[in-house]
């Protein structure tokens, strides 16, 4: 029987593929999978992609709608892509529509055309000589006109013209204003691999790392790259890049986030030439989608881009880098919930390419998957160049007099730093001027109206302001409750370390980097080469402070408080601490001068944090794993937790309980369940959350459940009074 039906993905929240006939005067042979259709659904119609061809159907066919039409006359998917998204969808048990919907990007999932991918072509239309005497006085656009002169034929597509340097935009149009220069309409162009600046000599183990990467190129091979910070692991990811390159394959690099690390950009950018694109959020949607576009035709072949990028298509994938891959940004916290390290290493396996997970502090997933041998262990255990480890100490809080937090010692090493020229930093991963504000007369608090939680109390811009929903005042000047003027902060956050600072070091300049002081574009950068401009600075901020930076002249880090992480309910809590802690020290002595840390502690014996100061995050991750095999805690077992919530209190916690005895019906269930319980913040934005957590020895015994679970949701009214979610490997438990 031929096969005439088309199976589409819609973005939709059912788990499903839906049948249409092909649209009129055409055959399903037209419309190949990984064609976008615009299929009949509900009022407005939706947008799909056909996924396969199907010669029947559930339905019979003459209740069938057709597909209105097709869109794209070539498939924007391939059909490997396609089944990795299927797989993937499976793996996570989320509807495939959504998450075919997310590897498109966002234009292409509403509208139907796709921008021309044609370029602009810039080239100088007057003799050489003449062009350049009519700029003699114009330092930039002279520059820029010995750029395109530079280029064969004296021509340059736009976007090549884009890569080289930044701010050209202005000094173009006056070329082109003054008939110097004009533009015409161009077919696409790749972009060569043109390295503008040499790499360095790589040190022993940088080679080791390279080649046995190397030896992979062309099959499947997973690595945890394990580096200090500064030890030269984006080096190695740039080296091996190129050897891609060589080969005429293309380069997926995931990092946490693109604005945090415009120095790699540019380094990358600097190393392999036009071949570099960036996908990140500040894109508009077109430049997005050109971007998308160019790289799944193998235009640009080298991509650098957050989570949401292991989903796009590429041509001819021969390496993905996952780097800092400890990182938690990687895992999606809403929507489709997945792990972007995770996917990585499927999709390489899928590909038949290696993938190098890179990090200081590697996640103890990782770490056991090098213990069972599904990863190969690289290390690079000295810092390239030369710079020393930091020298990491506690600094005992119990009985020390603080001000706004800090102890008299831990000024002293600040001043001693400044003094000497060097820069200091001070972390606190806490943004605003105190976490609350609270009534000494009557007791009243800052409590969030919606959620449970404390309002924070913001002194620049007078506001109480929860940090999960959003939520703002003014700032009271008396009680709300009692009326008494005695109103106080507690606790701190950068705001008040900034502000006490200054009062103290009023001569040293003094940056805070964390939401709120970064929140206009570019200002980041801008604090940023402050910094790089200074001698003596301090530096307060949030974990913004630990990624990614370097900093060659701070040679003291002061980290306020470490025992946050000590005693959450979250099993995971200290694994996060120890990896905060350990980057935070990474961005101490990085350049000629040794680096030291100070860390605030009111649990100085705790035995995690001994571990980790004394004999290192290794040691610390040993330790975390033996526990965690003790517990039976993943990475020994798998866990999927289904969340529920409601503006209610009683449904979801009725619902999931209601899951809980569905589940007892199942004969070949083996898995274990916790709870119902509250989620550890009952109720946020106005809604009573609760969840369940389905755990098991093994993947095997944990997803067929799930598997029934998710139809059985799909078909179950009683769902339908909550809202539902279903996450696999759940990161965290909030
Ligand atoms: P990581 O990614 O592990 O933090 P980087 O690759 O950024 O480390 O390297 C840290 C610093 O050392 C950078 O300034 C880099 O240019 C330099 N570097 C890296 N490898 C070498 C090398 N083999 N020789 C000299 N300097 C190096
Ligand atoms: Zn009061
Ligand atoms: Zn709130």
């Amino acid at each position: 029987m031929s096969k005439s039906l088309l199976r589409v993905a819609l973005p939709v929240p059912l788990p499903t593929l839906f049948d249409y006939l092909p649209p009129k005067a055409l055959r399903a042979e037209d419309c190949l999978p990984g064609m976008r259709v615009k299929v009949p659904f509900g009022r407005a119609g939706k947008i799909g992609v056909v996924m396969q061809h199907a010669g029947n159907s559930e339905f019979s066919v003459d209740r069938l709608r057709a597909a209105e039409a097709l869109i794209d006359q070539q498939p924007l998917l391939q059909q490997e892509h396609l089944a990795f998204l299927q797989w993937a969808a499976g793996y996570y048990h989320h509807p495939v529509g959504e998450v075919v919907s997310a590897a498109l990007p966002l234009r292409l999932r509403k509208q139907a055309r796709a921008l021309p991918l044609a370029e602009t072509i810039y080239r100088v239309c007057i003799p050489p000589e003449e062009a350049l005497a009519a700029v003699s006085r114009a330092p930039r656009q002279r520059a820029l006109l010995q750029v395109l002169l530079d280029a064969p034929g004296g021509r340059m597509p736009d976007s090549r013209l884009r890569a080289f340097q930044e701010g050209i935009s202005e000094p173009l149009r006056r070329l082109c204003d003054k008939g110097l220069v004009d533009a015409v309409e161009g077919e696409p162009q790749a972009m060569p691999f043109a390295p503008v600046a040499p790499g360095h000599v790589l040190n022993e183990e940088q080679q080791r790392a390279v080649a046995a990467v190397d030896a992979e190129l062309g099959g499947f091979a997973a690595f945890l790259l394990e580096g200090v910070t500064g030890s030269g692991k984006t080096e190695v990811y740039l080296q091996l890049s190129a050897a891609v390159l060589e080969q005429g394959k293309s380069v997926m690099i995931l990092v946490p986030e693109i604005s945090l690390t415009p120095q790699l950009q540019q380094r990358f950018a600097e190393r392999l030439g036009g071949a570099v694109s960036v996908l990140h959020s500040g894109m508009g949607e077109a430049e997005r989608e050109r971007a998308w576009q160019r790289v799944r035709l193998g235009l640009n072949r080298v991509v650098l881009g957050t989570r949401s990028l292991v989903l796009n298509p590429v041509a001819d994938l021969g390496l993905i880098v996952v780097d800092e891959e400890h990182d938690t940004s990687f895992k999606q916290q809403d929507g489709f919930r997945y792990s972007a390290r995770d996917l990585a290493v499927v999709r390489a396996q899928r590909a038949d390419c290696p993938v190098v997970l890179g990090s200081a502090t590697p996640s103890l997933e990782s770490l056991r998957n090098v213990q069972t041998g599904r990863y190969q262990h690289l290390q690079l255990t000295e810092r390239a160049g030369g710079a020393k480890p930091p020298r990491i100490d506690l600094l005992d809080i119990r009985d020390q007099p603080l001000q706004s937090g800090m102890s008299e010692p831990m000024l002293k090493e600040l001043a001693r730093t400044l003094q000497a020229g060097e820069q200091a930093m001070v972390f606190l991963n806490r943004r605003g001027f105190a976490p609350v504000l609270a009534c000494y007369s009557c007791g009243w608090v800052s409590d969030c109206p919606r959620c449970d939680a404390h309002q924070t109390l913001h002194r620049s811009s007078n506001l109480l302001w929860c940090h999960h929903c959003g939520s703002q005042r003014r700032v009271p000047q008396v009680c709300p409750e009692c009326g008494a003027a005695d109103l106080h902060p507690l606790g701190q956050g950068t705001e008040q370390i900034e502000s006490f600072l200054a009062g103290r070091f009023p001569d040293v300049p003094l940056i805070r980097v964390d939401r709120d002081a970064t929140a206009r574009k570019g200002s980041l950068d801008k604090l940023l080469s402050q910094v790089h401009e200074s001698e003596a600075a301090l530096l307060v901020g949030t974990q913004m402070l630990a990624k990614g930076h370097h900093f060659p002249r701070v040679t003291l880090v002061g980290v306020m408080d470490a025992d946050g992480g000590l005693f959450s309910a979250d099993f995971r809590a200290t694994e996060r601490m120890a990896q905060l802690l350990m980057q935070v020290a990474g961005r101490a002595g990085r350049g000629d001068r040794p680096g030291r840390v100070l860390i605030q502690t009111r649990y100085p014996e705790h035995p995690l944090l001994q571990t980790l100061v004394q004999r290192g995050y290794d040691a610390f991750a040993q330790a975390a794993l033996s526990e965690r095999s003790e517990a039976e805690f993943p990475p020994f077992a798998y866990q999927a937790l289904l969340r529920a919530e409601a503006n209610r209190q009683e449904p979801p916690v009725a619902f999931l309980q209601q899951v809980v005895d569905w589940i007892g019906t199942l004969s070949d269930a083996e898995v274990q369940l916790w709870g119902p319980v509250p989620a550890p913040m009952a109720r946020r934005i106005g809604r009573f959350r609760a969840h369940l957590l389905i755990q098991a020895a093994a993947r095997e015994r944990l997803h067929p459940v799930l598997t029934q679970l998710q139809q059985h949701l799909a078909e179950w009214k009683e769902a339908r009074k909550v809202r539902w979610s279903l996450d696999v490997d759940p990161a965290d438990t909030y």
